[in-house]
Formats: structure tokens, C-alpha cells, sequence
């Protein structure tokens, strides 16, 4: 995948960028560093050269995008918008394969963020083409002229991790995100995209991780701003509120309703057949409330097994379906959660640079193992570890 687009992949071209990070992430948790530190540098010299150096920055998804916009620069009125997707994945594949983020255009991805929000506190995806952006205020025309971006609980999750490891919330109105996140916790316990939906495993997992970070970058200081009713509400979702502060009951919720999405692999919504990503959706939120306890490993373990793809490897959706780089990466990430998989790896393998090691990155079942995954940022613990060096250098 990372040698070339196969055919079969050929029309998710567009998001180029996430599929590196799911390449690039897997072949991390799966500790096949040798194959990773070969193509290093010109994975990060690729991933930059997606960056916007435009008014509004963030990454493009892919380079025919990203050289067009470049050629439009001195049209702003006509330039392709970047993608949050991209700038989540960009951030995140420059952090796994160790890279100090010194080139990253910081206030470029903070204006990224604040036109992309929206009044009501959700997201949109991407800057539409031919936005009449008000350059001023650096946000978008709320009256429907930017109706061809969705906005929803997905890149309110890409908002949160993007500020949190730039390490500057400015870019987004906290106290109206929190508010949006609270307005989609439906009566069954979880999170759905958008207000007064059904809930979600994505967006379940989204919502969660958006306010787990919020939480902890409250706690460094990052965030001065926030709803307090709602971080009352959030210290009681992980189990951390004093008496009194909020029921005990919106945990419980919601971890009873991620459990009842296991059979033997989670699905994503009742009544819908389990799917190898919500491995990692559902694990993740489990893990975040502190019940991972209470997953049937076992039957989870089989599950995904069964999904593996004999003929291509990897994982797929379902058993006897052809994998894709989404459930291989989700899978694995999944898996990484089991405390049965993980061994301890504190620090990013990339110092000697070396790039005449083997790369046989096969691997052998009976003694697999992996890397832990951060579970609210969804990179490895060592590129979360690295991403705390940085911020201890800066
Ligand atoms: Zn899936």
C-alpha cells in the first residue's frame, strides 16, 4: 500500500492521506519498525507536502488537491479547502514516525479550526469550494452557503485531537462544543452524530474521546474556557465526579450500552452485525470509562481472527470479506487494547535511521504482540509518549 495505490483502493485515492495513516500506524502497533524507518523521511517529506500554506491551513487529503490549491493561491475566492480528516491524520502520521512537528504551520491549523465550527459548537469537514469566507473573523457564512460540508461529531473528534496535540485550544469554542457533544447523548446511553439521532459506535467513540481530552488538557492548563455544567457531566462519565456533582447513572449508561454491542466482535448499533472496526470504537470508550474489564476477550479475540483476509492479509469487515486498510488498522488497534496483546514499548524506534535491515514484517500468531494504543488519540503509546516529549521541549 504504501509502494503504490493497488487498483482495488484505487477510488478512496482522494483520502490518500488517512490511508497512509492507517498503513503507517498499523505497521507501528505491529512493531515492524525495520519496514517503517526504510520509507521514514519520505513519509514525512509526503505528508508536509499535503500541507496548506494558504490562509486557511490544515492538509490536503491528497496531492492533486493540494497542487491545485497551491496554484490558486492568489485566488482565494476559488481554492480547494482542506480537510480536518487530513489534518487529524497528517498530525498523527507525522507523530508516529517521530517527527518534531517544527514544520507544521500551527496558526494556519488553528484558522483551520476556527472556520470550520459551527454556531451550534459541531464541525464541519472541510472549507467548501468557493466559500465566501470572511477572512476577518476566519469563520465560515452561517446562512447555508456552506452546505456542502457535513458537520457532525466526527470532526468534532478530529477538532479535539488537533488541538490537543498542537497544544492550543483558539482555534475552538469549547463551551459550545462541550454543549454539542452533551446534546447528542441519547436516551439508550451513548452519543449519536448529531442532536437527537440514534447512538453510534463512531460516534459514541468520537464524542467520548473528544471529551476525554478536553478533560486532560483542562488539567494542563490548556483550556480556560469551558462549560462548567458540562465538565461536571464529564468528570461523572469517567467515574471521577465527587458526590452530588452528576448522576452516577450517565456511566453506567453508557458502558451498559457498549457492552450490549458484544456478541462475539461489537457492532456499531443494535440489530446491526458485528464489524472488526468497532474493536477498536467500542474497546476504546471501554477502555476510557475503565470497564475494558467486563469485555468478553476471548469471543472478541475469535471474532477478529475470523475476519482476517487469507489471500491478501489483513483484516476485513466481516468474516470472508477482503480486508481494507480502515478495518486492518482498527482491528489491530482493537487488539492492542487486550491487555494480552501489549507489551511494554515506551520510545519510538527510529534513532539509527537504518536502512539496510530485512523487511519481513511477517508475523507469527502464536506469539503476536503489539504495541499499546493511546485510546482517545488513536496513535501508538509510544508516539503519545514522544508527542509529551515535545511538549516538555517547548
Ligand atoms: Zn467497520
Amino acid at each position: 500500500m504504501l509502494n503504490g495505490l493497488p487498483g482495488s483502493s484505487a477510488s478512496q485515492e482522494t483520502n490518500l492521506l488517512t490511508l497512509v495513516y492507517f498503513c503507517v500506524g498499523g505497521l507501528e502497533l505491529i512493531d515492524a519498525s525495520d519496514a517503517l524507518k526504510k520509507r521514514r523521511r519520505d513519509l514525512i517529506d509526503f505528508v508536509y507536502s499535503l500541507q496548506s500554506h494558504g490562509e486557511i491551513g490544515g492538509f490536503f487529503g491528497n496531492l492533486n488537491d493540494a497542487t491545485q490549491n497551491r496554484c490558486r493561491e492568489n485566488q482565494p475566492e476559488v481554492c480547494i479547502g482542506t480537510n480536518i480528516a487530513m489534518t487529524f491524520a497528517g498530525l498523527a502520521t507525522l507523530l508516529t514516525l517521530g517527527d518534531d512537528l517544527t514544520s507544521i504551520d500551527r496558526h494556519g491549523i488553528v484558522r483551520q479550526l476556527m472556520a470550520l465550527q459551527t454556531a451550534e459548537g459541531s464541525f464541519c469537514g472541510a472549507v467548501p469550494l468557493k466559500s465566501k469566507m470572511d477572512v476577518e473573523s476566519g469563520r465560515l457564512p452561517l446562512d447555508g452557503e456552506r452546505t456542502n460540508s457535513e458537520a457532525d461529531m466526527r470532526f468534532v473528534f478530529c477538532a479535539a485531537v488537533i488541538s490537543f496535540i498542537i497544544r492550543d485550544w483558539s482555534g475552538v469554542n469549547v463551551h459550545t462544543m462541550q454543549k454539542f457533544i452533551w446534546s447528542c447523548r441519547s436516551y439508550e446511553g451513548g452519543f449519536s452524530q448529531v442532536s437527537g439521532a440514534e447512538s453510534h459506535g463512531g460516534s459514541t467513540y468520537c464524542a467520548v474521546a473528544a471529551l476525554y481530552l478536553i478533560f486532560l488538557s483542562k488539567n494542563l492548563g490548556l483550556i480556560q474556557n469551558s462549560c462548567e455544567h458540562c465538565d461536571r457531566m464529564t468528570t461523572a462519565l469517567f467515574g471521577l465526579g465527587a458526590d452530588g456533582d452528576a448522576p452516577n447513572y450517565i456511566r453506567d449508561e453508557l458502558i451498559a450500552w457498549c457492552l450490549f454491542r458484544q456478541g462475539r466482535g461489537f457492532n456499531g448499533r443494535p440489530n446491526k452485525p458485528e464489524d472488526s472496526c468497532y474493536t477498536f470504537w467500542i474497546g476504546a470508550v471501554l477502555k476510557m470509562t475503565n470497564a475494558y474489564e467486563f469485555v468478553s476477550e476471548d469471543l472478541l479475540e475469535e471474532f477478529c481472527m475470523e475476519t482476517q483476509d487469507g489471500i491478501i492479509g489483513g483484516f476485513a469487515k466481516w468474516p470472508g470479506s477482503r480486508s481494507d486498510p480502515l478495518h486492518a488498522y482498527l482491528t489491530i488497534s482493537g487488539l492492542s487494547l487486550l491487555p494480552r496483546y501489549v507489551f511494554v514499548e515506551n520510545s519510538l524506534d527510529f534513532e539509527d535511521g537504518n536502512t539496510d535491515e530485512k523487511e519481513d514484517i511477517s508475523l507469527n500468531f502464536d506469539e503476536w504482540k503489539l504495541k499499546a494504543v493511546h485510546p482517545a488519540l488513536n496513535i501508538s503509546m509510544p508516539a503519545f509518549l514522544h508527542l509529551s516529549t515535545l511538549f516538555r521541549a517547548a
